[in-house]
């Protein structure tokens, strides 16, 4: 046995004393302590092939909700939605139909000699199956009003029913301000969903993209293989987006622009700059535009843990993650697309979570949503953000999970995104009440903050960001990280499958992190808010 100094002696009494007078929440009596048999065995069977890679509109969807219902009902959670867990997210597949189409461009008078797939692409926005256009086309720059870096392509230009002609990425750092636009890292202004939405609050009718390997960080091809022969899905609502989205080649760009007596060049140069102003072209779209639209129902599955504070219950801390994956595809060989780690361990683990949350309430309720579609667009939390079924103006944050440790317990714990608002003081708070530390920031080159389903929270003014994976492994750390990196080859290919030698503890301890960090906020004086001059800064009900 230990030889007991005074101090030693002292803070074991400390400890006795706390445990006879639970003062604190988190005593020993109400102590929410994350199991890895219930995370295991969630994760086991919902990476299971019996739920065929839970694929948007197939079967393994329906078993997928239904288990995740079953278990929620199971454990005692009350439903999210009235008398229900579900909450509808209504899809639509859209496949344009190049042939049917006669969709053209003209410039200077003369039809470019432009071929579907080959030097552009197109899709409706609005998930609606026939267009047709004759519309000007107008040069945005690279169409972003961005109130917080003081920029606006638009300069009160009056674009309705205009198809807007858009570079890519964002304004890049100049000698006089390296750190506009984040410098090299990238903005949501960057990102092509937000074009396609700014496009849709400045009422045009279309959005052609002008793609570069550089700006957009991909090649042609990508873009054509997920533009061209396949179905792509948004919210049938057709909220989001504009008639017409679409990409062209730089080569296409560059022949329209010269058609239409401008010098690209030139123009992007001048893009370059805020006092750049729209540039109309003299340039068309005209024709038919045909897509096969087809309607798919999901669920979002929402469940409750009632706060125990009368007046506090009424505000809410909301635990995200994906349970959809790729499901099955082809007919060769494996066609299930597993998603273990992608995100059966994030739905897992918010299971486990669940159980210990009714067992060990906080005083603001908690609730558990598994978001379907992430997939193919962040699909489901975007129709709980436009459809909340918990006020956002009473929603304190979100914390996200996609995609787990399956490798071991570390040092660090991910928390990027959070330094955007007060949260980032509780997650370090957090981190070290379980003797952790923050994981150094690395620069967002690729705009990961933007892909994630805390993002449809942030965008409408709810702190929230995703825990992610720590990398200082306590076990065998250059093993361990290697591990890790070798997911890389795995990522959303049929090879993302559970391992039942995986080591659980770093996502048990990434699940008991999460918990306790929502607890936290769940029983905090106050609720979070942004850091003044975020771009994201704004109340809570989005406005
Ligand atoms: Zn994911």
């Amino acid at each position: 046995m230990q030889k007991m100094t005074p101090s030693f002696v002292a803070s074991a009494l400390a400890i006795s004393l706390a445990l006879a007078f639970p003062a604190h929440a988190d005593s020993a009596k109400n102590a929410a302590v994350v199991k890895e048999a219930p995370l295991r065995a969630h994760l086991a069977f919902l990476a299971s092939d019996v739920l065929e890679g839970r694929g948007t509109g197939q079967r393994g969807a329906d078993l997928t909700v239904a288990y995740l219902e079953t278990q929620a009902l199971a454990l005692g959670l009350k439903p999210g939605n009235g008398d229900s867990y579900r909450q509808s997210v209504q899809i639509a597949g859209v496949k344009t139909q190049p042939a049917e189409s006669t969709l053209k461009l003209e410039a200077g008078g003369q039809a470019l000699p432009i071929s579907f797939g080959k030097d552009w692409v197109f899709a409706p926005g609005d998930a609606t199956a026939s267009h047709s256009f004759n519309a000007d086309l107008v040069f945005v720059g690279y169409g972003i009003t961005a109130p917080d870096e003081q920029w606006d392509d638009y300069k009160g230009m009056d674009l309705k029913g205009k198809i807007l002609v858009m570079m890519v990425n964002d304004p890049q750092p100049t000698a006089a301000q390296p750190n506009r636009f984040n410098g090299k890292g990238l903005t949501y202004y960057g990102r092509w969903t937000y074009k396609f939405e700014e496009a849709k609050r400045q009422g045009a009718a279309g959005v052609l993209l002008i793609h570069t390997t550089p700006t957009a960080s991909y090649g042609w091809s990508v873009i054509q293989n997920s533009w061209s022969g396949v179905e792509r899905f948004q919210l049938a609502s057709g909220t989001l987006g504009t008639q017409l989205q679409g990409w062209m080649t730089d080569d296409t760009a560059r022949a329209l622009f010269k058609a239409a007596g401008q010098d690209i060049d030139a123009l992007r140069t001048a893009a370059e700059s805020k006092d750049f102003k729209p540039v109309p072209l003299a340039a068309k779209l005209s024709g038919e535009m045909k897509a096969a639209v087809r309607k798919v129902e999901q669920f979002n599955v929402a469940a409750v843990v009632p706060g125990t504070d009368p007046k506090l219950r009424d505000e809410v801390v909301i635990y995200s993650a994906h349970w959809d994956h790729l499901g099955k595809q082809g007919d060769t060989g494996d066609t299930i697309f597993n998603g273990a780690v992608d995100n059966a361990s994030g739905s897992a683990a918010l299971l486990a979570m669940a159980q210990e949350a009714v067992r060990a309430p906080a005083k603001r309720s908690q609730m558990f949503l598994w978001v379907a579609a992430e997939e193919q667009g962040l699909l489901g939390s975007a129709a709980y953000a436009s459809a909340p079924l918990w006020p956002l103006a009473k929603t304190a944050a979100n914390l996200n999970l996609d995609s787990l440790n399956f490798v071991g317990a570390t040092r660090d714990i991910g928390t990027q995104g959070s330094e955007r608002t007060e949260l980032g003081k509780l997650a370090e708070t957090a981190a070290k009440a379980m003797g952790m530390h923050i994981a150094e920031a690395e620069p967002d080159l690729a705009g990961g903050y933007f892909r994630s389903d805390h993002f449809n929270f942030a965008k409408n003014g709810v702190p929230a960001f995703s825990i992610e994976s720590g990398r200082e492994y306590v076990k065998d750390p250059a093993g361990s990280k290697a591990k890790a990196d070798a997911y890389g080859k795995r990522y959303h290919q049929v090879s993302d499958e559970y391992d039942a030698s995986w080591d659980l503890s770093g996502m048990v301890q990434t699940a008991q992190y999460t918990l306790n960090l929502g607890r936290l906020i769940a029983n905090g004086a106050k609720l979070p808010e942004w850091k003044a001059g975020d771009a994201f800064a704004k109340p809570r009900n989005g406005k």
